[in-house]
This record gives C-alpha cells, structure tokens and sequence, in this order.
C-alpha cells in the first residue's frame, strides 16, 4: 500500500528535493512548513500544509487528517554563524520544537523518523576522512541543537521504540537537474550559491572567511554532496525501516575535501568569469576541515552517489542561479 511521508521543512532546500524524489518514487507526499524560511512556490510535490513544528496543535490536526506513515524532519535553522549570534534561536527552534513534533509522532502512534543531522557536530576533526564512529564535538550552538536531537532519539528508542535513521551531512550542495529547485536562502550563507553569485555580479565580491586554516592554501576545506545525492540516501533510509531493519546514523559526504578557493578556481573554470574576493577573519564556529567517509551508507543502505564529481554539483547549482537572475 502507498506510504504516506510527512516531509517538515519540505518548502525549504533540501526537504523540497526529496518531496521531489519521494513523489516520483510514488510515496505520497504531505509538506508542513511553517514558511518562515521556506518558499511556498518551492513545494511543487505533494499537499502543503502549512504550520510550524512547534505548534502542537497544528500538529495534532496535521496528524489526524492525514495517515502519515514515517516522518523526515528537515525543518531547522542552519546557518552556523548566526546560531553563534543568537545561540538560543537554535536551541530553541531546532531542539525544544524537535520534541514538540517526536510528542505529537508518539501521541498518534508515528514510530518511523527520519532526521537531517550535520557532519559539523564532530567539530575540528581527530582524523579524516571522518566516519560514525568519530568523537562527537558540536562546538557551536548550530551542530549542538543537532546533536541533542540525536541523543533524544537515542533515548526515545529506548524508552518508546521510536526508530530512527540520522544523516549526518556534509555539504549539501547544487540543485535539481530539471531546473524547478535549487538553493534559496535569505540571507544566503552557503558558500557554492554565494561564489557563483559573485561570479554572474548578481551578488556581492565573495568574503573568504579566514586564511590562515591548518590546511595547503588555509582556508576551509569542507565535502560537497549534491541534493538530490542526499536524496536518494533519503529514500533508502526509509525503506530501511520500512523494512523493520535497526535505527542507525550515517554520514553522507563524498569523501572529497575542497577548500574554499578550490571552490572559487572552479566557479571560475565552469563560468568563465573571474570571482571578485575579498580576505576576512574567519567566521565564529567554523571548524577547519570536514571530509567524510560515507562508506557506511554505501555498505548498509546500498546508496550510490550520482554527482562524485565536484564540477557536476557545482554546474547544477550554476544552472539554477542563471536561471533566477
Ligand atoms: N565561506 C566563506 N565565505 C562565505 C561563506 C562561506 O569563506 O561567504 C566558507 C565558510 O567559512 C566555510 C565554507 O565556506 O568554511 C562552507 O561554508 P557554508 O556556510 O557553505 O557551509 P557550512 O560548512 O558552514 O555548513
């Protein structure tokens, strides 16, 4: 029988892809998002209702009308250096209304969660590439409101029988190959958007964050992984617990490390166009290198990334931002 998939945050980057994929994998598809970040003309796939994950009550009349069979919790703030700002913001928004959303899963006997962790909760790493079993180091208020949401699913495993596939992502980046999404962010953060910004002068001269990182040319070195690569990852984790198998936590990376410059020379190959910079401090929270190894989800889930290559992520996320200016 059809499964249907309630998909929070599915207005925004990442959720509105895999709303995307799970349509086409004939999953039926309910969008709830609160509109505050997301954009309502990006839910192209499935029936939006609109609210936020904090509001039980909304909750309780999104649980009742509709037979949801497991939930991907995409909705969260995401930008590291504003949750160094406003540390509560996060704490609040991300973690407390998490609990709101896992009460109201319980109270209407939802049992299947599927969670968007971030790689940055290892913090500056002991060794790389990174896998699961690396200490656990959320050095800003961002990667702790994640890792607390992790634990909490531990314990409610234990104590509810809640299951739970965590993905702990890299750097998502580029956007669908058909051109309907992309990334859209206000303000952006994203370093891959904000580079091919600068480069079609649609945006400001790129501000490079700090250059005196403990890497070759020192500046940050993170792994880029396209969406809709994080998607497919999406569905497998799904139907993994479709398939009664055990609740687990992956990384999902492509194993690569680019540093910010790299990610400049490359815009500049595929565009043609010199990227105007300029050198900054670094920004508060940023770690210096993030490389995953996603070997785990390979061996358990079967998943297979689609976009390896660096030029492929970042000509899709060039083809969206052509076609917004
Ligand atoms: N970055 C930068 N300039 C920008 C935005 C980002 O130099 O305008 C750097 C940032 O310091 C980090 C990397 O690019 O090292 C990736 O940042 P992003 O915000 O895209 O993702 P994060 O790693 O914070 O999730």
């Amino acid at each position: 029988m059809q499964k249907t998939i309630l998909v929070t945050g599915g207005a925004g980057y990442i959720g509105s892809h895999c709303a995307k994929l799970l349509s086409k994998k004939r999953f039926r598809v309910v969008v709830y998002d609160s509109l505050v970040r997301g954009y309502r003309d990006a839910v192209k796939y499935g029936e939006f209702f609109q609210g936020d994950i904090g509001d039980r009550a909304s909750l309780d009349a999104l649980f009742t009308s509709y037979p949801i069979d497991a939930v991907m919790h995409f909705a969260a703030f995401i930008a590291v250096g504003e949750s160094v700002e406003k540390p509560d913001l996060y704490l609040t928004n991300n973690y407390e209304k998490t609990l709101v959303l896992l009460d109201a899963m319980a109270a209407h006997g939802v049992g299947k969660f599927i969670f968007s962790s971030t790689s940055a909760l290892y913090g500056d790493p002991q060794y790389v590439p990174i896998d699961e079993n690396h200490p656990l180091n959320p050095v800003n208020p961002y990667s702790r409101s994640k890792a607390q949401v992790e634990q909490t699913l531990r314990e409610r495993e234990a104590s509810q029988g809640l299951q739970s596939v965590v993905f702990r992502y890299f750097n998502a980046a580029g956007a669908d190959s058909e051109g309907e999404l992309g990334e859209r962010h206000d303000p952006e953060t994203h370093l891959a958007p904000l580079v091919i910004r600068a480069a079609l002068g649609a945006g400001k001269p790129l501000s490079i964050f700090g250059t005196d990182y403990d890497t070759p040319d020192g500046t940050c070195v993170r792994d880029y992984i396209h969406v809709n690569d994080l998607c497919s990852a999406h569905i497998l984790g799904l139907e993994h617990l479709f398939a009664g198998r055990p609740s687990d936590v992956f990384n999902l990376g492509n194993g690569n490390g680019f540093s910010v410059k790299e990610i400049v020379a490359t815009v500049e190959k595929i565009t043609g166009k010199k990227v105007p910079c300029k050198y900054e401090a670094r920004r508060a929270g940023d770690v210096s290198r993030l490389i995953a190894n996603a070997e785990k989800a390979k061996r358990v889930l079967g998943w297979k990334t689609d976009y390896p290559d660096i030029r492929d992520i970042i000509g899709s996320a060039l083809a969206f931002q052509k076609g917004r200016s």
